[in-house]
């Protein structure tokens, strides 16, 4: 997969030289190229951002460079990509979402800083390829670049090849609306804290019993709004 990232701050996608999306990277699984958004100003003060048009307080961020910037990008890869600008007035981004992104070829993030993006950068984006706006949550980040790399993660991790063991992606949380049971390694009693007797027993339908009901009794208690609304409610 192809990912190119436009942000102001490059310095923040460093750290996608470490750990599984490093050796994604270095595997050629995983192509990501970062963007500086000031290379792409025409003016001596590499400037992207002005006041809003109304008034308001805060700047936006310039469709001049952004305009640049997407067309070298499609101009260099010749495809139609999907572009993802995070915002918290996005569609909300889950691991669904991150499933389905990951088939894709080639995804261009756009990382908005200030107040945001001038809108017309996403009527403009949608001449070039699909536009997706994503939140991660129901929060306000100082920038783009944080809500990118989380993204980036969640669907790198499920490109094939990615994760070592393609099982551990099967039983997560999230991955069919249920959370993640409890997990436990050794030592079997530590400080006082016993690991639960069902999972020494050796006995696989017990424990695969146990962990559904732990699944089960979590979502209930920590994230009730994943579950069925009860009819009889
Ligand atoms: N004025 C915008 C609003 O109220 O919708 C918020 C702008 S925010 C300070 C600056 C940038 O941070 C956004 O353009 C977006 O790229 C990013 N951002 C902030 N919160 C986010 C979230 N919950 N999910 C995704 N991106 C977010």
């Amino acid at each position: 997969m192809r990912v190119d990232v436009v942000t102001i701050f490059p310095a923040f996608f460093d750290v996608l030289e470490v750990s599984l999306l490093g050796k994604a990277r270095g595997a050629g699984l995983l192509d990501v190229r970062v963007h500086d958004l000031r290379d792409y100003t025409t003016d001596r003060h590499r400037t992207v951002d002005d006041t809003p048009y109304g008034g308001g307080a805060g700047m936006v961020m310039k469709p001049e460079p952004w305009g640049l910037a997407l067309d070298a990008i499609v101009a260099d890869a010749g495809d139609r990509p999907t572009f993802i600008f995070p915002a918290p007035a996005g569609e909300r981004f889950s691991q669904s979402t991150a499933r389905e992104l990951s088939e894709a070829s080639h995804l261009v993030f756009g990382c908005g800083r200030y107040e945001g993006i001038d809108e017309r950068v996403f009527a403009y984006a949608a001449t070039l390829g699909d536009v997706r706006l994503m939140s991660l949550g129901d929060y306000v980040l100082n920038g783009g670049e944080v809500a990118s790399m989380a993204m980036i993660e969640a669907i790198g991790r499920l490109i094939p090849g990615v994760v070592g063991n393609p099982e551990s992606l099967v039983e997560e949380s999230h991955e069919d609306g249920l959370l993640e049971y409890p997990s436990y390694t050794k030592p079997a009693s530590w400080r006082g804290h016993e690991v639960p007797d069902v999972l020494l027993s050796g006995h696989h339908g017990r424990v695969a019993e146990w962990r559904h009901a732990q699944r089960v009794e979590r979502t209930r208690e920590r994230r009730p709004d994943l579950l069925p609304a009860d009819p009889e409610a």
